[in-house]
């Protein structure tokens, strides 16, 4: 068995580990004593953080030009769940459809929001970075990531932000919202062998984050700020991973 794959096998549901509400487990945050800094010793479940050599995000940069499989997106739009679950704004997926990476197929379960961005573009940060988390049925996961800045237009942001609830709890999108409104228009991305960038910090993820940032409006991320003021993890070291760039 793989390390990967033995990693993937300790966790019963890692998109609920990811996902799951700030009343369940220890209560992490982002600064101050149950900071990112603490996470490691908060729970023996949340070790990954403080000792895995393999964690997100990670500022990328010097990436290896590499002829990889193509990112094969067939997202679709739905009347997204908006939930706030005390750590974010995360629109679930009933069968929001698929992401294909070579021969293998994963389903989109969630997506949801950071600020700042978590990862950097070659030092660089955003404002706000969106994560699209999708999972095979053995619970391997790949994340789509986005970076964006403001100054632009998104109306898909504007309805996100017009029906998030500002404390916890979910509500439903009155109509269908295409996730697609929130991908540049080329799709080359930046791939590497990372971890959730939360509590527990399993090192579970194939990451792809996009090497083109979307704009959305100020207005829509200060909406976001006023409910969330910083969700992001510090970065974290590369080691000794390959950081790959394809199209
Ligand atoms: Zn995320």
């Amino acid at each position: 068995m793989d390390r990967r794959k033995f990693l993937t096998s300790l966790l019963a549901c890692p998109v609920c580990a990811a996902t799951a509400s700030a009343a369940d487990g220890p209560h992490w945050e982002y600064e101050g004593a149950n900071g990112a800094a603490k996470w490691g010793d908060m729970d023996s479940k949340f070790k990954a953080c403080a000792v895995g050599a393999e964690q997100s995000p990670i500022d990328i940069s010097d990436a290896i030009a590499a002829n990889i499989d193509s990112l094969k997106i067939s997202w679709k739009a739905e009347a997204y769940e908006v939930v706030n679950n005390g750590h974010t704004i995360q629109l679930n997926a009933k069968n929001g459809g698929t992401l294909t990476i070579g021969d293998r197929k994963y389903e989109l379960k969630q997506f949801h929001f950071h600020t700042p961005s978590e990862h950097t573009l070659d030092g660089g940060r955003t404002a706000m970075e969106v994560h699209f988390v999708h999972a095979t049925p053995e619970g391997r996961l790949a994340v789509v990531g986005v970076l964006m800045a403001g100054g632009g237009k998104n109306s898909a942001f504007s309805t996100v932000m017009a029906s998030a609830p500002k404390k916890e709890g979910s509500a439903a999108l009155k109509a269908p919202l295409d996730p697609w409104a929130f991908m540049p228009k080329t799709q080359e991305f930046f791939r590497y062998e990372g971890s959730l960038t939360t509590p527990p910090c399993s090192e579970v993820v194939d990451w792809n984050v996009l090497a083109k940032t979307i704009t959305v409006s100020n207005a829509d991320i200060a909406a976001f700020k006023a409910i969330f003021p910083m969700n992001a993890r510090p970065l974290q070291p590369l080691n000794r991973r390959f950081l790959l760039r394809g199209s």
